[in-house]
């Protein structure tokens, strides 16, 4: 990988993105494709964010939904970007654990998390909140108030990151609460 130039890497990571997402579809749509979602988390990640954030935005699903490993990554993309995917995916310890579970865990990884890692996990997290306003009424009112209030309490754990991006999910938080007919929690409510 070493003579390669960004806009190369950046063209593979997208294209092992689309081979390992190929088939898969976002929840709550039966017809938006996966890769509309590190596509869209690259490009807020693109607004303050390295080439090696970027890259790592791109493939920041591949482990924990495909078959890529971090090995595969780290041979490819460098330590770099293989550190932040790493970061990304969910131990296999923690499947089985409920959603609101599955939050309280990342929320704990990423207040020790690097900026880089918090850069995209909140630019990820913007991505899938905005699905609960572009698909208002795929969840449950209970499924919709879950995913968004523990969505907030990992984005918390990583504020002080980038303004933009947080600024960003917030205004995606209160459009989705209102598609869904939510109100926020209480403060304090999930301390
Ligand atoms: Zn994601």
């Amino acid at each position: 990988m070493t003579d390669q130039t960004t806009l190369q890497r950046l063209t593979l990571a997208y294209v092992i993105a689309a081979e390992t997402h190929s088939g898969q579809r976002r929840k709550g749509s039966d017809v938006t494709p996966y890769i509309n979602h590190p596509a869209e988390v690259a490009r807020l990640v693109s607004e303050h964010g390295t080439p090696d954030e970027v890259i790592a935005a791109v493939l920041h699903d591949t482990v924990e939904d495909g078959d890529v490993t971090l090995g595969d990554i780290r041979r490819d993309f460098g330590e770099t970007v293989a550190d932040i995917v790493e970061a990304l995916t969910n131990p296999p310890d923690w499947e089985g654990l409920s959603r609101a579970e599955m939050k309280d865990r990342q929320a704990e990884h990423m207040a020790d998390a690097t900026l880089p890692v918090k850069r995209v996990k909140i630019a990820d997290q913007t991505s899938n909140v905005r699905d609960f306003f572009r698909n208002p009424g795929a969840w449950d009112e209970a499924a919709a108030r879950e995913y968004i209030d523990g969505a907030e309490r990992v984005v918390d754990a990583c504020r002080g990151t980038d303004a933009l991006l947080e600024h960003l999910f917030d205004h995606a938080v209160a459009e989705a609460r209102k598609a869904n007919g939510l109100t926020a929690p209480r403060s304090g409510e999930n301390a």
